[in-house]
């Protein structure tokens, strides 16, 4: 499975707050370019906006501080090279 954004291999898929293995429809941030994506049928897909509105605002927040978490990480990778 791949970023449909940097194409950065994904395989360590792991819930935020579960543990649990990810299904359709559950997002996913890159830990490489921070891209918001949607697991389906085996896949990640970009979100659409419908995909966005059904989100509940704290999910959003959530995923939005993820995005800022895995930027701040790639800043620091970059810096220390
Ligand atoms: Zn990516």
């Amino acid at each position: 499975m791949n970023c449909i954004r940097c194409t950065a291999e994904l395989d360590r898929h792991e819930g935020v707050n579960t543990g649990d293995k990810p299904k359709d429809g559950d997002f996913t941030v890159c830990g490489y370019c921070s891209e918001l994506m949607v697991f389906d049928d085996g896949e990640l897909i970009a979100p659409t906006e419908a995909d966005l509105d059904e989100l509940p605002a704290g999910i959003l927040l959530n995923l939005q501080k993820a995005q800022e978490i895995a930027g701040e990480f790639r800043e620091k990778c970059n810096k220390s090279r």
